[in-house]
């Protein structure tokens, strides 16, 4: 099915629809220049597109039905030297909508076939130029809205999560054949596999495993935003807060307690790094329903997010409310920030009373700033840039960004596991054989060593039209 599909030549527009300075149109397959040939005459010398050395463009026109369409650039990419792998053709026309249609019209009539989402991708693939976490990787570069976050896909684009599972699949592919070949000599009870060595190799990769599996949390707090919740009781200044940090009006600011009755979230950056910052109901006993359906969900949200500000009034300071709030789990489980606002109504030794009381209550950093003036709301920035530098970018290892690799990782993290145990327990080198297997397999879906048809499906139709 996948070969028969190779066989076409296939074209998709490579820049986004609609009016531009430019428009690439990519043709990729075994005819792509040939067909291209048939409409494009060359401005100076005689060569075909076919007769011209790869990576070069050459300047000429295209016509249909002995008409001019444009002038266009054609880049020349000869197989294997280009991004899908085969003979491709690049088409820089004039940008406008009705020129590129007609390019892609003419090149239709003369062979092509359209491509489909993300099928110059799938080829490259198919072709072996990257593996699938790298092809994967491709979607996340174009997807990646902060530096962060194109920082760690370019990471996946040049193959670390490949390389690293790459060197795990050779040494357990080699255990796996000797556990395997001891099957021949059943009867003369030999041992091809070190027992001892093959422990420790299970050790180390469970290990690599779990720690790929554990820089999750944080790749998708970069890929997605770090989920920042701003708690405390009503009225205390959570969504002048929100305001100020986002340097706009988008939560609800009101005199009268419980107005912020759902939940409130957008997004700011800072040193690159995506922050979602999630301004929550107010925690109180209510007895309006509504109102408790936002503080249920206002929980909810405290539950997800990676990092707490505690809202407390400098003003309206209620020793008991702010105990109970810090003896809750959903909020003490969390990296907490407590920030004591509307310091611009209190006086310096108020201040100095307040920051002792304080003290008594946690251990967790402590800011005063006003969210009304602003005061204390850089120093409260910096404390999060200085979180980001060292628990987010700070990290030269590899970071899983994919919740598709996640799965596959925790499936052969558990095959490794049973691997291990079951060679402790003395079961036979087959048992142990088979788990080992079932890791590689895992293993081989995230970089496409294993694939189907509908996982590559499943991938790759979630690709633009044209990469
Ligand atoms: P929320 O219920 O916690 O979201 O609180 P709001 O952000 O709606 O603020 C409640 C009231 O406190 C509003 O009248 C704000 O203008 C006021 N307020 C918020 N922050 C400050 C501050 O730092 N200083 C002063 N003086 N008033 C503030």
């Amino acid at each position: 099915m996948r070969g028969l599909l190779l066989q076409d030549t296939i074209v998709a527009p490579a820049t986004p629809s609609g009016m531009g300075a430019i428009g690439v149109i990519r043709v990729s397959g075994s005819r792509a220049l040939q067909i291209t040939d048939t409409l494009f005459t060359r401005s100076k010398g005689k060569k075909t597109l076919q007769e011209t050395p790869s990576h070069r463009v050459v300047l000429g026109h295209l016509h249909a039905g002995g008409e001019w369409i444009d002038e266009v650039l054609v880049t020349v990419f000869k197989n294997p030297h280009s991004y899908t792998g085969e003979d491709t053709a690049e088409i820089s026309c004039h940008g406008s909508p009705y020129i590129q249609e007609r390019i892609l019209h003419a090149l239709l009539e003369a062979g092509c076939r359209k491509a489909n989402p993300g099928e110059f991708t799938l080829r490259a693939f198919l072709h072996g130029k990257m593996d699938l976490s790298q092809a994967e990787a491709v979607a996340e570069l174009i997807a990646a809205e902060s530096k962060a976050h194109h920082d760690l896909a370019l990471q996946q684009l040049k193959g670390s999560v490949s390389k690293g599972l790459r060197n795990m699949r050779d040494e357990m592919i080699k255990y796996a054949s000797l556990l395997e070949l001891e099957l021949d000599f059943s009867e003369e009870d030999v041992e091809f596999a070190d027992r001892t060595q093959f422990l420790e190799l299970m050790e180390r990769i469970c290990i690599s495993l779990q720690e790929l599996l554990d820089s999750f949390t944080g790749g998708n707090a970069i890929k997605n935003g770090i989920p920042v919740a701003i708690a405390g009781a009503p009225n205390t200044g959570k969504s002048t807060l929100l305001n100020a940090l986002l340097g706009e009006e988008k939560a609800l600011v009101s005199p009268i307690a419980g107005t912020t009755r759902d939940v409130i979230e957008d997004v700011t950056y800072l040193k690159g790094v995506a922050f979602r910052f999630i301004d929550t109901a107010g925690i109180r006993e209510t007895g309006d329903v509504v109102e408790q359906m936002g503080i249920a969900r206002a929980f909810d949200r405290v539950e997800e997010a990676s990092l707490v500000f505690l809202m407390l009034s400098a003003t309206e300071w209620d020793e008991e409310g702010i105990r109970e709030m810090l003896r809750d789990t959903r909020i003490s489980n969390k990296r907490l920030l407590v920030l004591i606002n509307k310091c611009d109504l209190i006086s310096e030794a108020q201040q100095n009373s307040l920051q002792q009381t304080v003290a008594m209550l946690t251990t967790a950093p402590v800011f005063f700033i006003s969210a009304l003036t602003q005061q204390g709301l850089a120093e409260v920035k910096s404390w999060l840039e200085h979180l980001v530098e060292s628990e987010y970018l700070n990290t030269r290892e590899t970071v899983v960004i994919s919740a598709r690799h996640r799965d596959a990782l925790r499936r052969a993290l558990d095959a490794c596991g049973s691997a291990r145990q079951r060679m402790e327990d003395g079961l036979s080198g087959e048992l142990v054989a088979q788990e080992v297997r079932e890791a590689l397999y895992y293993l081989g879906l995230i970089t496409g060593e294993v694939s189907t048809d509908d996982l590559l499906d499943s991938i790759f139709t979630n690709f633009c039209i044209g990469k």
